[in-house]
């Protein structure tokens, strides 16, 4: 933890210095949605008091301004996670237009009736509901890797699932609803053995690991800005050139096509193909800012600072008696998912709620993981890096009002 200076670094984000119902805030819901330091508040404002124009088609000089800004975070994007070109690197609105844009364009280019796609239990909707949807305009098949007791992901149960009619593999490297960092890159090599692409839901791993998809070897990685202390509004695809390239589009429009006539149009190469109409370029620079405020805290800072949370939360919560928690105790991030004996998880984060301690509550999206352990959902505590002891102790004096009122 001597690596961080929790303090300073709480004084870049000024929402972390707002009250709610007269008591601090105490922000636990990150893997929602994390907060946003003063840089890229900053970078936001300038670029709408001093840039702002719209991009790749002007000859003037705020046009050109924006358009190499644009680009210019497109190869922070491309540093940040290692790929080996920015045009690599697909702006989208979020993690979840990220994977509709591949089961629409790549899913009805490369599918037919009978091809089988691999998920987990553990996947967000964002990464199940777009194949159903493909499912059941092309009839593909739908096949669910199981998950442990303790919601591990099962390498040997995936393995077992590949057959020759096997497409896709399309998988989370992090659980958003248990923290559950999965074996990613075996994940991958199972997959390619069987000469399978492999889409990996990055949404809560990008905020917490290193990622370099060179080395993990996928062929499709998405995720949020919002959950990198990005804006929101802004996600990035990011997808091998040689498969991205051979992907027909996902909309039409402006900035995408080459030559339009009456009669035929052609498109542009990637990344262009896929970024139809004006982009939302405050929310691509915005997301480089945060991305480089990222990389100068440094990875090895922020994991230790995590998980030294993450362990003494673990330790404390488990003290609470009827408290139940899901999910590995192996590798995980800094996410905790609870049940308290008796109480509905809504009405502990109301209460909480009114002690200005924001957790999450419910399903998280993720409702066949929770249907695989009976539940309707969990309370879910998510720490980023700049949460403190002091928060975990309010949140289990929190925890100890919740059962004295409703226990
Ligand atoms: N996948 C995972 C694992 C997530 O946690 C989330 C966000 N909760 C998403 C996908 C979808 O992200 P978004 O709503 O930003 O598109």
């Amino acid at each position: 933890e001597a690596l961080l200076d929790v303090e300073a670094v709480r004084r870049d984000f000024p929402i972390l210095q707002s009250s709610v119902c007269g008591k601090p805030l105490v922000y636990l819901d990150n893997a929602a949605s994390a907060q946003k330091p003063q840089s890229v508040i900053d970078r936001l404002d300038r670029y709408y008091k001093e840039q702002n124009a719209n991009i790749h088609r002007g000859v003037h000089f705020l046009s050109q301004e924006a358009t190499v800004a644009y680009e210019d975070a497109r190869k922070v994007v491309a540093r940040f996670i290692n790929a080996a070109e920015p045009k690599e690197c697909i702006f989208t609105r979020n993690a979840t237009e990220a994977v509709n844009l591949v089961a629409s364009s790549w899913g009805r280019a490369n599918l037919k009736a009978g091809d089988e796609i691999i998920i987990s239990t553990m996947e967000h909707h964002a990464n199940i509901v777009p194949w159903q949807m493909l499912r059941d305009e092309l009839g593909v098949v739908i096949k669910v890797v199981p998950i442990s007791d303790t919601g591990e992901f099962l390498v040997e149960d995936y393995k077992a699932l590949f057959t020759a009619k096997t497409k896709l593999a399309a998988l989370c490297q992090v659980s958003n609803s248990l923290g559950t960092i999965n074996p990613a890159k075996v994940m991958v090599e199972i997959a390619h053995q069987q000469g399978v692409p492999v889409l990996l839901d990055g949404a809560q791993a990008i905020a917490h690991l290193p990622i370099d998809v060179q080395d993990l070897d996928c062929d499709f990685y998405v995720f949020s800005g919002h959950k990198l202390f990005g804006p929101t509004g802004i996600g990035v695809l990011y997808g091998k050139a040689d498969l991205l390239s051979a992907m027909p589009p996902y909309q039409g429009g402006g900035d995408m096509i080459d030559r339009v006539t009456f009669e035929k149009t052609t498109y542009r190469g990637i990344p262009e193909r896929f970024e139809a109409g004006t982009p939302h370029i405050s929310g691509a620079i915005g997301l480089a800012t945060a991305i480089e405020y990222v990389e100068q805290l440094g990875h090895e800072a922020m994991i230790a600072h995590e998980q030294s949370l993450l362990k003494e939360a673990t330790d404390k919560l488990l003290e609470i008696p009827g408290l139940r928690i899901y999910g590995t105790a192996g590798d995980k991030v800094s996410v905790i998912s609870f049940t308290m004996d008796g109480i509905h998880p809504n009405d502990a984060g109301t209460i909480l709620d009114a002690d200005g301690i924001a957790v999450r509550t419910g399903h998280h999206c993720t409702m066949p993981l929770w249907q695989r352990f009976g539940l309707e959902g969990s309370i879910r505590a998510s720490f980023a890096f700049y949460n403190t002891r002091e928060e975990i102790d309010l949140l289990v004096t929190g925890l100890g009002k919740v059962q004295k009122l409703l226990g």
